[in-house]
């Protein structure tokens, strides 16, 4: 069982497992709505989540035809992402976990866009 929690902490849910993959995506759309290098995200089934408190605080943001993407809208944190092309499945974001994840993230998406920034230049 994941467990999640938004920024100002108005949020939080609960994710039944298994994860079934783990993914960094640097599509070009999750480095704009994180303002990060990528999304990061667990892929769980949509039947096992639940929104354990502040369900109103939940907008969602349809970034394409077949793709919406949850946040709180008093923080702004980024919780989910999920699309109707898969409608089993949903995306949590590993940065809202507050339990502790320990998988290793094995995926990465859009790699072509993929920062120059990253990794660091100069290790060490
Ligand atoms: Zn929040
Ligand atoms: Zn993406």
């Amino acid at each position: 069982m994941l467990r999640g929690s938004c920024l100002c902490g108005a949020v939080s849910y609960t994710a039944a497992g298994p994860v079934e993959s783990a993914s960094h995506c640097y599509c070009t759309m999750c480095q704009k709505q994180h303002g990060a290098a990528s999304g990061t995200y667990a892929n769980v089934a949509r039947a096992g989540l639940t929104i354990e408190r502040g369900e109103d605080f939940v907008t969602e943001y349809a970034s394409s035809s077949h793709a919406c993407r949850a946040f709180c809208r008093q923080c702004g944190s980024t919780l989910f992402w999920r699309s109707e092309e898969s409608p089993e499945r949903i995306a949590v974001t590993l940065g809202t976990l507050d339990t502790p994840f320990t998988d290793p993230v094995e995926i990465e998406l859009y790699a072509d866009t993929k920062p120059s920034w990253l990794p660091l230049a100069n290790p060490d």
